[in-house]
């Protein structure tokens, strides 16, 4: 069993390394200190993510993107997942649904979403729609040649950077039709209700978006009538690999800041790390880490290797939980071997330590990956989980 990662692969973690650490990282302070960043910034950030040749690495070379294995993806967002104020969230990864879009929408959208012209949000959570997005209300009742939209839609991320909406509404308001439309945020009828603030600092907005009476043409129907929730499947995968290798990045960060403070933190006449209480948490958090790390290369792996999709799926969930409760653990302990200065926002670890808490709600959240966890253990068995190759 040969587990070493290929040259090609460990190129692309040196240049996401690079790009973290000497493009993302010199402006994480002025991010967290005025709460957003100047237009020009973001511009100028858009245009390294091109110079650097990040554009689109979930998409396939024949459209722009760069083609990049599930193995290099998840190197490159570990390493992306260090910067604090999901910085990370720069570099786009356009919606994997987009590629079953027609020859029209793949020009239109795709393409110019992996080139950086445009950009995307995605809009499925309602007031009254989280967990369960069977209670879509937003309806798409067809007209003729026309769909007419009408709902709400909260915590749309980036919803005040993307240029279009991917919008998850119910074909005549039929809960068995549920269906994703492209819609330009410049239509008429769209608007921005509000723009609550958030736990962590994030480069972007989640604002509440209203859509009152949206007049578009089937030509905005994304992959079908009725296949919203089909489209997203795909998309949930490789949405909780990208989610736990982000995951994993900030507690690798987070565990190296803290390990390096606590061999230079002095205290009752030694370094802190000396204390078994401080060295003990700092076993843990390596130990986490080292398993987080080993999980996450695996789908990875698996998923590159072709291995069945529903088998994948359950196993990203797994990971996803797991990735995102682990980093809570991490960064948690990371603040307490600060002390005080782990208090302050001027220290990544207290930044990553908000950071990290949306990953157990968005992209499903933990307990709805435990729903998931244990009726895949239910319907397969526990060798899904416990089994390996060739056993
Ligand atoms: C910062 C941020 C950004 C987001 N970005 C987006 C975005 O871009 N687009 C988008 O569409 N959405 C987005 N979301 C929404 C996110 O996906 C939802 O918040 C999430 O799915 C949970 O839904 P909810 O908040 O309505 O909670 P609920 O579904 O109301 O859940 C509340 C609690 O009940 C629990 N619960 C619910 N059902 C079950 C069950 N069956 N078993 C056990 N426990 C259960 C949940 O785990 C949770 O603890 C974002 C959210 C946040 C906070």
């Amino acid at each position: 069993m040969d587990l070493t990662l290929p040259q090609e692969d460990l190129a692309w973690q040196r240049r996401a390394k690079a790009f973290a650490e000497t493009v993302l990282f010199p402006h994480e302070l002025e991010l967290e200190m005025n709460g957003s960043l100047p237009r020009a910034t973001k511009d100028a950030l858009r245009k390294a993510v091109v110079t650097h040749g990040f554009h689109g690495i979930n998409h396939a070379r024949d459209v722009g993107g760069q083609g990049c294995t599930q193995m290099q993806q998840t190197l490159i967002n570990e390493e992306l997942g260090k910067a604090t104020g999901a910085l990370w969230a720069v570099v786009w990864h356009p919606a994997v649904p987009l590629k079953h879009g027609t020859p029209e929408q793949i020009r239109d959208y795709l393409k110019p979403s992996i080139a950086g012209t445009r950009r995307a949000c995605v809009a499925v959570t309602e007031p009254g729609t989280g967990s369960d997005v069977r209670m879509v209300q937003t309806r798409a009742d067809r007209k003729g040649d026309r769909y007419v939209i009408n709902g709400e839609k909260w915590f749309v991320t980036s919803g005040d950077e993307a240029d279009y909406i991917i919008l998850h509404a119910n074909v005549d308001g039929d809960a068995n039709k549920p269906t994703l439309f492209l819609l330009d945020k410049s239509l008429k009828g769209i608007s921005i209700k509000r723009e609550p603030k958030f736990t962590h600092t994030y480069v972007f907005g989640h604002p509440e978006f209203l859509f009152e009476d949206v007049e578009v043409g089937t030509n905005k129907v994304l992959g079908g009538v009725g296949q919203g929730l089909e489209l997203t499947k795909d998309w949930f995968v490789e949405a909780r690999l990208q989610i736990a290798a982000n995951c994993l990045g900030a507690a690798i960060r987070a565990f190296e800041l803290a390990s390096d403070w606590a061999s230079r933190r002095v205290q009752f006449g030694k370094a802190i790390r000396e204390f078994q209480g401080v060295e003990f948490m700092l076993a843990d958090m390596a130990v986490e880490v080292m398993a987080t790390k080993s999980t996450i290369y695996r789908v990875a792996w698996e998923i590159d290797h072709g291995v069945d999709r529903k088998v994948v799926h359950a196993r990203a969930s797994a990971l996803k939980l797991y990735a995102s409760e682990m980093a809570g653990r991490v960064l948690d302990k990371a603040v307490q071997i600060f002390g005080g200065r782990g208090y302050m926002r001027e220290n990544p670890v207290e930044r990553l330590n908000r950071d990290v808490r949306v990953d157990r709600i968005w992209e499903g959240t933990s307990e709805i990956q435990r729903a998931i966890v244990g009726a895949q253990l239910h319907k397969r068995g526990t060798g899904l989980f416990t089994g390996w190759y060739g056993t």
